[in-house]
């Protein structure tokens, strides 16, 4: 009788009055507050006719009843599936009717709507949660009969996490108990946390970097959280002198350097920085470790195998690369048509193997089938190489990759040249359909404030620099680049921005 997930995490409780959260106005929760609501609403999820595999759909606002919520999921054996606030009613739609939840939770200012949606689609159990302990999820869990935790094995789901899907669909990723246990105890060790770690934890916990990197490291850990709604630089630098340590996403620490109180005092007793989910920029690197002598420490990873590499926690963080593979993941480069196995050095398409890896696409058998290799390699669609000390370089997305008159230009290669130059902050380089050459290597960049910078100088800064095929035929200038909320660049926006621009009779 066990709960392979839920097990761990609780017999890494250590003293149940112990602070495991502290909000942003100083309200602490308690491990035993906070394992207390996750009974009540495991039982709740049971009573309401929730049974082990079902899953239970979340759209809610940062809470740290929210994380009662994914814990009481995994005790009653559901499937936790947490959803991205920014989406729409409209596409709520297509997440409950291709998950087909048997349980959904939503924000109170939008009950009615997802009650709505709910009733026409023949679905779940409709109740909300706020963020001051609104909603009606918590009136109808008070006097839920406690029930015992749910039997599940290391290979039995405990959530679906949909990626973001900047092509096509929206896939859902199903992650075992086994995937995020493993993959969380790894990191604990790996990065050293400890019942002493208290962790700036600033970012959404509907991602797999605040979930369960950040979250089930903490909770395995034994350590607390301050916990943010969200990021804001000024409760960040407020509150940094209370943590040990942060986990967050390039943007983070790209505002923190832009803010004035943002010191080497404030950071003293920190002892590590993360980054991940977008590539770190090496110069935000650098400027970090000249601000507060930090090196940060950047890892990779996807919603669809948890964490893959890191760099080291002792021994050389470098800048511009992942580091190395986590033990227990296998890591590989390939050829991105042909999967054969590229020497050291050579850049191909990244694919990992562990214990870490999902377990495929929720109804999609087909896309699953195409994106593992038949030894069990899953193709990350990531690109990139292993040099020669064994540091993991990525250099973007395959489906970045740009073709230009039958040559492969990888965007990041580009982009670096063009960060370089005098005056430029950054840059996304993206294809785009060209009559002649298939795709024309296009630069969108972002200028230093005031800097004196056009296009042809940008142009020809690169001459001697790049060889001609991967210099951009032309360069447009943006305040900033479009991002989503893990700090991603969009270039699929910035593709649909510029679609037309080589067009046959195109200005
Ligand atoms: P997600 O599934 O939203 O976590 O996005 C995963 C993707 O983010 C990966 O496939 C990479 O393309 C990208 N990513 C994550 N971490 C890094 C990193 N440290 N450097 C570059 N790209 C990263």
């Amino acid at each position: 009788m066990s709960n392979h997930l839920f097990d761990a995490i609780a017999a890494a409780i250590p003293d149940r009055g112990k602070t495991l959260i502290e909000l942003g106005d100083g309200t602490q929760i308690s491990y035993g507050r906070l394992f207390d609501l996750v009974e009540r609403l495991a039982s709740h999820l049971i009573r309401a006719g929730v049974v082990p595999g079902d899953r239970v759909a979340v759209q809610v606002e940062k809470s740290w009843e929210n994380l009662a919520l994914y814990l009481a999921c995994v005790r009653a054996g559901a499937v936790y599936l947490p959803l991205n606030t920014a989406y729409p009613l409209a596409e709520l739609e297509y997440f409950i009717g291709d998950a087909q939840p048997s349980f959904v939770v939503c924000r109170p200012e939008s009950e009615a709507g997802v009650r709505g949606l709910c009733a026409r689609l023949g679905r779940a159990t409709v109740e909300s949660l706020g963020t001051r302990g609104d909603g009606t999820l918590l009136a109808a869990a008070a006097d839920a009969p406690i029930r015992p935790v749910v039997d599940r094995d290391a290979e039995d789901l405990a959530a679906i996490l949909y990626t973001s899907g900047t092509t096509g669909r929206s896939k859902g990723a199903m992650l075992t108990h086994e995937n995020l246990l493993s993959n969380a105890q790894v990191l604990v060790d790996y990065w050293r946390f400890t019942g002493e770690d208290v962790l700036l934890h600033a970012l959404p916990i509907f991602h797999t970097h605040g979930l369960f990197v950040a979250s089930n490291v903490i909770l395995l850990a034994g350590g607390s959280m301050i916990f943010l709604p969200k990021f804001d630089a000024d409760e960040v630098v407020r509150l940094l002198p209370k943590a040990t340590s942060m986990m967050a996403v390039p943007t983070f620490y790209v505002r923190l350097l832009e803010h004035p109180g943002f010191t080497r005092a404030l950071t003293k007793h920190i002892r590590l920085f993360t980054s991940g989910s977008a590539p770190l920029l090496a110069e935000t690197h650098r400027a970090f470790s000249e601000r507060t002598g930090h090196a940060i420490l950047e890892r990779y990873g996807m919603t669809e195998t948890n964490m893959n590499t890191s760099n080291p926690y002792d021994g050389d963080r470098i800048p511009g690369t992942v580091g190395f593979p986590l033990p227990g993941v296998e890591l590989r480069v390939a050829d991105v048509e042909s999967g054969r196995v590229l020497p050291q050095g050579e850049v191909g398409v990244l694919e990992v193997r562990g214990p870490n890896v999902f377990k495929g696409y929720w109804r999609m058998p087909e896309k699953t089938q195409a994106e593992f290799r038949p030894d069990g390699f899953f193709i990350t669609g990531d690109v990139g190489r292993i040099d020669e000390r064994g540091y993991v370089h990525i250099v973007g997305r395959a489906k970045d990759l740009v073709i230009t008159g039958g040559y492969n230009v990888y965007p990041k290669e580009v982009e670096t040249e063009i960060d370089a130059i005098a005056g430029v902050v950054e840059s996304a380089v993206i294809g785009l359909p060209h009559p002649d050459f298939g795709e024309g290597v296009t630069a969108v960049v972002v200028r230093e404030k005031g800097a004196n910078l056009g296009e042809e100088d940008v142009i020809s800064a690169l001459a001697d620099r790049l060889a001609k095929f991967k210099q951009p035929k032309r360069v447009f200038f943006v305040d900033e680049l479009p991002r989503n909320t893990m700090g991603k660049v969009q270039k699929n926006v910035l593709r649909d921005t510029y679609a037309g621009t080589y067009e046959r009779g195109a200005a």
